[in-house]
């Protein structure tokens, strides 16, 4: 999951911010654990957190190498979730940029892995992992 700081040193935060930012990384990757799991135990086997660029910040976290499926488990304030994203109120200047870049990192590997011929899922964080393992069920029946 891309929730790093090293753009730039980021600005203090206040606690608002920093709660959110937290809550938002453990559940992010209490999400991907439990799709991960769900996905396993529905006998699909995958790799993590690969590569598929040479500019390694941009990570797939769950790859299906043979039916070219990329899997992303998007935290909902680091990638502007529709209905959770916003841009923190204190340093809202920074954090616009900051954020607007992590989209722009997303649209890019979007498009790069579907010119390369990927398929490409992403799930939010606040999404229902089955429905989500259905989603990527789905997308992994469609390819032959
Ligand atoms: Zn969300």
């Amino acid at each position: 999951v891309n929730n790093t700081l090293a753009d730039h040193t980021p600005p203090p935060t206040d606690e608002v911010t920093r709660r959110r930012m937290r809550a938002t990384r453990s559940k992010n990757s209490r999400v991907e654990l439990a799709l991960r799991s769900e996905l396993h135990r529905r006998g699909r086997r995958f790799y993590l957190h690969q590569a598929l660029f040479e500019n390694k910040r941009y990570k797939v976290d769950i790859v299906f190498p043979r039916k070219k499926v990329a899997v992303y488990v998007d935290g909902c304030f680091w990638h502007s979730c529709p209905q959770h994203g916003s841009a923190p109120k204190s340093h809202g200047a920074w954090w616009s940029a900051k954020l607007a870049r992590n989209r722009a990192r997303d649209a890019f590997a979007n498009q790069a892995l579907s010119e390369a011929g990927w398929a490409v899922v992403r799930v939010w964080e606040h999404e229902d992992v089955l429905e989500a393992a259905d989603r990527v069920e789905a997308v992994l029946a469609a390819r032959t």
